[in-house]
């Protein structure tokens, strides 16, 4: 990240962090972060892409090399002055775990205090990455709702947070006992894209026009990791 934006973050209070495998990156990753930052008012969106993904590394899921997707997320983002890129886990070896990655940020970007992104499908499966009970210790957490949406933030606390956490009488925001910490459910108009479903088009020979940014569609269609089996 750029030194200015550095600066920028330092004297602005909330950061966000977007991070995802964004293989290919999506008009739902941007629509989530651009409402995000105007719900709490954030002063900068970091889009962290992970170079490792730890839960895609079983070649079930039809990857794109790190440096395609990092650079189709620069490209997506690069006109909105509240987007920046972060190379945090691009030049890390080995999985690109979340709990490593704050504890980065937190060190680069102190005094604001981070806020991580993530859909409630994400937030529901927390307990599947690594130290999960420190990650809601490490940021503050908004939970974007995801189609189908619907529930409350306890319907989708991961188990590993059920006793560090209190979720008030609203379903919408929930405290950490003893970090100082908040997560909040931030309700995203429903863009009804994935990932999978622009691989799977991809695979068919399908359009992803209006799917993803026009200015990354080629080099996304041009990929041949989409090309073949699996999606
Ligand atoms: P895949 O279909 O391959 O699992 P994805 O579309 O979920 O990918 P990711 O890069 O894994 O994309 O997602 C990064 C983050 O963005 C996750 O927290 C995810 O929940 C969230 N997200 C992705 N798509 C949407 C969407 N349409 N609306 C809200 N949040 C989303």
């Amino acid at each position: 990240m750029a030194s200015y934006a550095n600066e920028r973050a330092r004297l602005n209070r909330l950061v966000g962090i977007f991070g995802g495998t964004f293989n290919p990156i999506h008009v739902g990753h941007l629509r989530a972060a651009e409402e995000v930052a105007e719900s709490l008012g954030l002063a900068q969106v970091l889009f962290v892409p992970a170079a490792d993904p730890p839960l895609k590394r079983d070649g079930e899921v039809a990857l794109a090399p790190a440096s395609d997707r990092y650079h189709w997320v620069e490209a997506a983002t690069a006109s909105n002055p509240c987007f920046e890129v972060s190379a945090a886990e691009q030049g890390r070896s080995g999985p690109s775990y979340l709990v490593d990655t704050l504890r980065l940020l937190r060190e680069e970007l102190t005094p604001a205090e981070l806020v991580f992104i993530l859909g409630q499908d994400a937030f529901a499966q927390l307990d599947a990455w690594r130290a999960p009970e420190a990650l809601p210790t490490l940021a503050h957490f908004a939970v974007v709702t995801r189609p189908p949406g619907g529930g409350s933030l306890s319907d989708w606390l991961p188990p590993s947070l059920a006793a560090s956490v209190e979720v008030d009488a609203s379903g919408q925001l929930a405290r950490h006992r003893t970090a100082g910490t908040w997560i909040r459910r931030v309700p995203i108009s429903a863009f009804d894209v994935s990932a999978t479903d622009i691989r799977l088009r991809l695979r068919d020979g399908r359009s992803i026009r209006y799917l993803v940014p026009e200015v990354t569609r080629e080099p996304i269609e041009k990929c041949d990791a989409y090309k073949g089996q699996p999606t």
